[in-house]
């Protein structure tokens, strides 16, 4: 058995993963000014909710993993501090909007009509104070912390750690989100119906 004792994720997980309530229907996001936060409204419950690698989902100080759901784009709404927001790369698939103050991420958005996720945007729900966001379901892009500066030698005890809390790690997104992507580009190139 590896041993994970002492193995930090993230914060909202660390300590377990606390389960969603389904009849939750959304909150208000604040970012982490202490005065004039941007605050967002997402009206609605999220889904995919997973634990992220990457390095380019924004993660609280000290946090291994990001902790990143979806929801419908319809549901995301700016109320406060529109004008604190900025993008981080415009470049990049999703558009994600910072805080230019305390740099927090309050959403990505992607603008591609084309891109497998065209309608949902990328949101943070540690960011609210509200209890019954969706839980996180799995890890995706592992191996990736590794290029934040992770050691490969910790691999071992962060997959099991990740095991034990029930996220489990993929080295990309999860199965039925890597089978959803792939649809798309069949049902577009004619190798599936459209
Ligand atoms: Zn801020
Ligand atoms: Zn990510």
């Amino acid at each position: 058995m590896t041993n994970t004792a002492g193995v930090k994720i993230h914060p909202a997980v660390d300590s377990g993963v606390k389960s969603g309530n389904p009849n939750f229907s959304g909150g208000t996001l604040s970012c982490r000014c202490a005065s004039n936060p941007v605050k967002v409204r997402v009206g609605a419950q999220t889904a995919h909710n997973h634990v992220c690698g990457c390095t380019k989902c924004w993660k609280p100080d000290g946090a291994t993993f990001s902790q990143i759901a979806v929801v419908s784009r319809d549901a995301v709404e700016v109320l406060e501090n529109a004008d604190k927001l900025e993008v981080v790369n415009a470049e990049a698939p999703i558009q994600r909007y910072r805080c230019r103050d305390c740099g927090v991420h309050m959403y990505g958005r992607i603008e591609n009509k084309d891109h497998p996720f065209y309608g949902l945007d990328f949101v943070h729900t540690e960011l609210s104070s509200e209890d019954g966001w969706s839980a996180p379901e799995f890890a995706a892009f592992v191996s990736s912390i590794i290029e934040s500066g992770v050691d490969p030698s910790e691999m071992d005890a962060i997959r099991s750690r990740l095991r034990e809390l029930g996220l489990e790690p993929y080295d990309a997104l999860s199965p039925p989100l890597m089978d959803a992507i792939a649809t798309h580009v069949a049902k577009r190139s004619g190798a599936l119906p459209a």
